[in-house]
Parts: C-alpha cells; sequence; structure tokens
C-alpha cells in the first residue's frame, strides 16, 4: 500500500501539532504519524482521571478546523528504503509514506542509569509512572520515591499525588545551590514559575540520589544518598529518571548531522538533510514551550513562509535560554556512573550484566560478544546508557528501526525492486 502526502511530520506531540497547523495553511495534503494510539506526545497525555490540559484542548479544536491535516496512529516507522520515503508499521498492517517535506518531531525519553536492583517490579521511569498513572494504572494510596534529575521528577510526583499516591521522597541529584540558583531564575519565564508552585516540593531533597533498590520478588524499600547520610525507605515504588534523551534514530536514519546527541537544526529548524526538518525535543530537550515554537518555524519553513516563521524566533531564543538552563543545572553528578556493581543487569532484554559491558572496548563490540542492545528495546535503554557511562560514540541507526514483521520488511523489497 502506498499513499502519498506533502508534508509527513513524524511525532504528534506539542512540536508535531503545531508544525501541521502552521504548514496547512498552504492547503496541501498532510499526514501526522505516531507509534501511540493518540495524539499528545508526552506532555499532553489524557487517561481516565486525567483530562486534556486546556492548552492541548484549544490545539486539538484548531486542527480540527484544517481538513488537510490527517493522523495515522500506532504507526512505527521502521525504515526510510529511499529518498522521500517511508516504510511504517502498523499493527494488521505496513505501508509505503512518500513526502515531499518531512518533519522530525520525535521527542526525547527519559534516561536510565543502571543501579543495583534498577530491573526490580515496582521500579519504573519518572515520566513512565507518569504514563501509567494516566492510563489508568491504581497508585491510590501506594507509597512512592521519586527520584532522579529534572523538573519531571515533580511533574511525576504531582501526578502521582493526583491519583491518590503517597510521594515519600523526592530525591534530586543536583546540589541545593544550583537547585536554589535555577529557582531564582525562573521569574523570567513566569509560566515556568506557575508550573513549579503548582507542583509539591515539601518533600522535594536536592543532593540525593538511589544507590539501590532491594525486594525479593519486587520493590520493598529504596536506599537513597542524601545530605544526611544513607536513608532507607520503605516503598511500593520507585519512578527514577536522569533527564532526557532526544530520539534522534529515524533523524540519524535519513543522514541528518547529529551534535551533543541531538539532531542539528539552523534558524528555520531545517537539518542537514534537503525535504528535512525537525522540531521539538529531538533537537535538544527544552520544554513543550520551546517546542511548540519551534513546530511552528518548522511548518512555516517547509511551506516556505519565511517571514512568518521569522515571528517566533524571538520566542524561541526565549526559550532557549530555558533549555540551556535547564541542562546546566541539573547536570549529572560523577558518582551516578558509579551505582551499579559487576552483577548488576545492564541490558534488561538481554540479561545482559555490566561487567560484561564495561570489558569491551566500544558499543558494536559490547553487542558482539553481549547480545547487549539486540533485544526487545534494541537498545533504547542500554545504549544510551552506555554512551553516558562509557563515553562511547553514539550507535549508528540501521533498518529496521524497531523490531519487525518479516511481511513489512519484505515490502521493503518488492518496493526497492519496483524502484529499480
Ligand atoms: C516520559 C516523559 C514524560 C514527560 N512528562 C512531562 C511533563 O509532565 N511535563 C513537562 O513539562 N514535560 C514533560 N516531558 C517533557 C516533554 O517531552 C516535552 O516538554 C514535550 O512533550 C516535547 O514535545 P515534543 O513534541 O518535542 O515531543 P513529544 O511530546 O515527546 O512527542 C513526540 C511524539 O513522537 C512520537 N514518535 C517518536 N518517534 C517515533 C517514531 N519513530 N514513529 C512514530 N512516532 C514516533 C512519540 O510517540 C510521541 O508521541 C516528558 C518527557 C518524557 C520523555
Amino acid at each position: 500500500m502506498k499513499t502519498e502526502y506533502d508534508i509527513v511530520i513524524v511525532g504528534a506531540g506539542p512540536a508535531g501539532l503545531s508544525a501541521a497547523i502552521a504548514a496547512a495553511e498552504s492547503g496541501e495534503r498532510i499526514l501526522i504519524l505516531d507509534n501511540n494510539p493518540q495524539a499528545g506526545g508526552q506532555i499532553w497525555r489524557a487517561g481516565p482521571i486525567f483530562p486534556d490540559p486546556e492548552l492541548a484542548q484549544q490545539t486539538y479544536r484548531q486542527i480540527q478546523t484544517k481538513p488537510n491535516i490527517e493522523f495515522m496512529f500506532g504507526a512505527k516507522i521502521v525504515a526510510a528504503p529511499f529518498t522521500g520515503q517511508l516504510l511504517v508499521e502498523r499493527a494488521h498492517d505496513s505501508l509505503n509514506v512518500t513526502y515531499r517535506q518531512l518533519i522530525l518531531c520525535t521527542g526525547a525519553r527519559e534516561l536510565f542509569l543502571p543501579f543495583p536492583g534498577w530491573t526490580l517490579p515496582g521500579v519504573t521511569g519518572a515520566g513512565g509512572l507518569q504514563a501509567l498513572v494516566k492510563a489508568g494504572t491504581p497508585v491510590h494510596d501506594e507509597r512512592i520515591v521519586i527520584a532522579g534529575s529534572g523538573p519531571l521528577l515533580l511533574a511525576s510526583a504531582d501526578t502521582a499525588k493526583k491519583a491518590g499516591a503517597q510521594v515519600l521522597y523526592v530525591a534530586e541529584q543536583a546540589n541545593h545551590s544550583t537547585v536554589r540558583k535555577f529557582a531564582l531564575q525562573l521569574w523570567r519565564w513566569p509560566a515556568k514559575i506557575f508550573q513549579a508552585l503548582s507542583l509539591p516540593h515539601r518533600l522535594y531533597q536536592p543532593d540525593s540520589y538511589v544507590v539501590e533498590a532491594i525486594g525479593q520478588e519486587r520493590l520493598e524499600r529504596v536506599r537513597l544518598q542524601t545530605p544526611k547520610g544513607i536513608i532507607e525507605v520503605e516503598c511500593d515504588r520507585l519512578a527514577y529518571g536522569f533527564g532526557l534523551i532526544p530520539n534522534i534514530q529515524l533523524g540519524q536514519l535519513l543522514g541528518c548531522q547529529i551534535k551533543d546527541q541531538a539532531i542539528v537544526v539552523d534558524e528555520y529548524q531545517r537539518s542537514s538533510q534537503p525535504q528535512v526538518f525537525a522540531a521539538g525535543e529531538c533537537t535538544g530537550f527544552g520544554g513543550s514551550e520551546l517546542a511548540i515554537v519551534e513546530g511552528a518555524i518548522a511548518g512555516y519553513a517547509a511551506i516556505a513562509q519565511y517571514e512568518k516563521a521569522r515571528q517566533f524566533f524571538a520566542k524561541k531564543q526565549r526559550y532557549q535560554r530555558f533549555a540551556t538552563l535547564l541542562q546546566k543545572s541539573f547536570k549529572l553528578r560523577s558518582e551516578l556512573k558509579t551505582l551499579a556493581r559487576p552483577q548488576t543487569i545492564f541490558c534488561r532484554c538481554e540479561d545482559v550484566r555490566f561487567d560484561q559491558v564495561a570489558e569491551r572496548a566500544n558499543w558494536i563490540d559490547a553487542k558482539l560478544h553481549t547480545r547487549c542492545g539486540m533485544g526487545a528495546c534494541q537498545g533504547s535503554t542500554c545504549a544510551t546508557a552506555a554512551a553516558c557511562l562509557f563515553d562511547w560514540p553514539l550507535s549508528s541507526a540501521r533498518p529496521p528501526l524497531l523490531p519487525t514483521r518479516v511481511k513489512s520488511l519484505m515490502s521493503m523489497t518488492t518496493c526497492s525492486l519496483n524502484q529499480k
């Protein structure tokens, strides 16, 4: 099955939706593809007890007035067999989607670093906990510890609290003075102050990090390094995350230039590849406001409305300054790189231990000798952890990007033969 569009946008988060609204002014045929079953990306996830936030509702209403925007959900991009073409796999079929312009708005994912006990049931990502709770996982009366780094910890604590959980501790690895300096700068972005004030901070403890998750069948307690020394907290869940890592695999596959683990773009969000734009957190993390502005610039630039795109430059600069402050303030401390013990699981898909990976020379060597990164998640957790812990260069992306049905791969072969 072949489907042709003028503009294809990958990712229906704030950046992708904003890009679509801008580009739709051209009247061209636009497709937004997303792996998720609904729009909203990471921040605008809704569920049984979490309605869409007002800004998301406004955005969806705007999209409804644009008949030239189509959505395709549950659609994962597996390969890019030719320039201007993507191989997309859905639950029951696969199809080749063609585009004239492509806008990558693939967002970011959490960075997980291994520590003893991190694979116990009851331990999830901080954003992962949010996603579970918003999707309806009951956490009422559960005792939850949240640990790691960055504002996502507070957002996660807020979501858990609203769902009736008892948040016992929010452990932020950055030190007191850095967090204080960060908070004192927030007056420059009033919306951010409002967000910060709406989140609980009584239990927020800088200079603290998780050193071990302990339990037999599942998590029973967490050992934390705090300013008062090591403490143990009994809990039902631990949600942790050490910041965000841009999702760049599709950009890598398309040959886009990558720097600092993000897709490199110019002022109009153009990547180094002709026809390919990128916006939002795949170009570096910086929050939803920056993602929306970058999406609008990419959307207008894709339809050659450069004057309209330029109208967003000042706003972009303002939120870019917030992104820079965020990255500076929540830099990871070196102790986090030494938490794993030799026997700690490093690749949970293939049950590979930390010592097996640590003795290898680089990522390819580790993969070939241990099967690390060759399981269901295709290294999305352990490859980024390896890059962070061992300073190994990022692995390159190869098709298929995700586990794929043989039938889908065959459609790629048929397509290549037809092209010849
Ligand atoms: C787990 C998590 C939770 C977060 N929670 C918050 C929060 O509560 N508050 C906050 O301020 N910020 C939060 N953030 C930060 C948040 O990601 C951004 O501020 C904002 O959502 C970025 O918007 P975006 O459009 O760039 O990306 P996203 O919102 O991440 O959207 C990217 C979309 O692209 C899709 N996608 C990616 N790759 C592919 C592919 N190959 N094929 C098909 N679809 C693909 C994804 O499914 C996703 O829907 C969270 C981040 C993460 C990772």
